[in-house]
């Protein structure tokens, strides 16, 4: 069994799995075995953990950092680049998870389900009826970054009768209107939902400007990264209500998350559960532990994200 170090947690049934196939130790396990830590050549990990430039220089064998997860934002790629070592993610396998839990999201928001919810339990039904909500049907619904999950969420997205469009860095000349300038996007949204990738690239690219254009009867739903979006620009933008609500399942510093988002009444919040289904999370460990097999058999990987260049 071949020996790996681990960071971060996996539920207990993907952990099982884990650990009938390898043997996971913590960084501080390691410290402690210098033979043992220069003899680890794979990290397994996920995506909402950080795998620093110092973890991957403390392991002189290292050749392979299998997440588990499709974002690799917390991965320092440069140094991994440079000691060409493949990093690789599970695209695809939880496609259906995450744009499920997004339409769920939409609608929970538009039909204000939580709060629904709360009135009943409360007996404030007793009292009158509860406030009007919005329909899907008939909204324009833009798509911030259309990639795997982008486009399963407009699939299903479809048959609600919605008019859809999709801002990206190009034009996939798809079914749908591309738009190549995000706040003539935003501007023409009733509905704005990002599945973009996390990192430098996209850091704060939902501003003030963009939820300025969304408007005040405009809904942002954020399934990619807290790091999209400037949080205190939302924060401002809900509170004020120049926009007319969020639903949003990932933030900045999760999950020690800004308070402020607690006391609105206009978002739907989910701790960033995109892909949080037994069957999905199942099928992501099983795709990580097939990269990892596949790098010791033969030094390639399934699902690379940065295949790094041998001489
Ligand atoms: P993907 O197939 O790579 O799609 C990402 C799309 O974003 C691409 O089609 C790309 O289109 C676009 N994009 C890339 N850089 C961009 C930029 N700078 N500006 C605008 N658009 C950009 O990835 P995916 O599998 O759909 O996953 C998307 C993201 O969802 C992940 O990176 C992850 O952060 C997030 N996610 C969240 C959860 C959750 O639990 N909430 C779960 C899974 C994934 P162009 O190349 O045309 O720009």
């Amino acid at each position: 069994m071949r020996d790996l170090l681990q960071i971060g947690t996996f539920p207990t049934r993907a952990q099982n799995l884990i650990d009938s196939e390898f043997r996971c130790h913590t960084l501080a396990q390691l410290e402690q075995d210098d033979a043992l830590r220069n003899s680890v050549r794979g990290i397994i990990t996920r995506s909402n953990f950080a795998v620093p430039y110092e973890v991957i220089a403390r392991l002189p064998n290292l050749g392979i950092i299998a997440t588990c997860g499709v974002g690799y934002d917390l991965i320092a790629l440069d140094a991994a680049a440079e000691r060409e070592v493949i990093v690789t993610n599970t695209p695809e396998v939880l496609n259906s998870a995450v744009a499920e839990l997004c339409i769920g999201m939409l609608l929970a928001l538009l039909r204000a389900l939580p709060a629904a919810d709360s009135f009943v339990r409360s007996g404030e039904w007793l009292r009158g009826a509860f406030p009007l909500a919005s329909n899907l049907a008939g909204k324009h619904v833009g798509i911030v970054g259309l990639g795997r999950i982008g486009k399963e969420i407009a699939h299903r997205l479809e048959p609600f009768g919605v008019t859809l469009a999709y801002f990206g860095r190009s034009d996939q000349q798809l079914q749908w209107r591309f738009e190549s300038d995000l706040q003539a996007l935003a501007r023409t949204s009733d509905v704005l939902i990002l599945t973009s990738p996390g990192g430098a690239a996209t850091t704060g690219m939902i501003d003030a400007a963009v939820l300025a254009e969304l408007g005040p009867n405009g809904y942002l739903i954020n399934i990619a990264r807290g790091s999209v979006v400037d949080e205190s620009g939302l924060l401002e933008a809900l509170s004020r209500r120049t926009i007319a609500g969020a639903a949003l399942d990932v933030f900045d510093n999760e999950p020690d998350i800004d308070t402020r988002f607690f006391d609105l009444d206009n978002v739907v919040l989910t701790p960033h559960v995109g892909s949080a289904t037994n069957e999905t999370r199942m099928a992501m460990a099983r795709l990580t532990l097939d990269n990892l097999h596949s790098f010791f058999a033969n030094g390639t990987a399934l699902t690379p994200v940065m295949a790094a260049p041998r001489t």
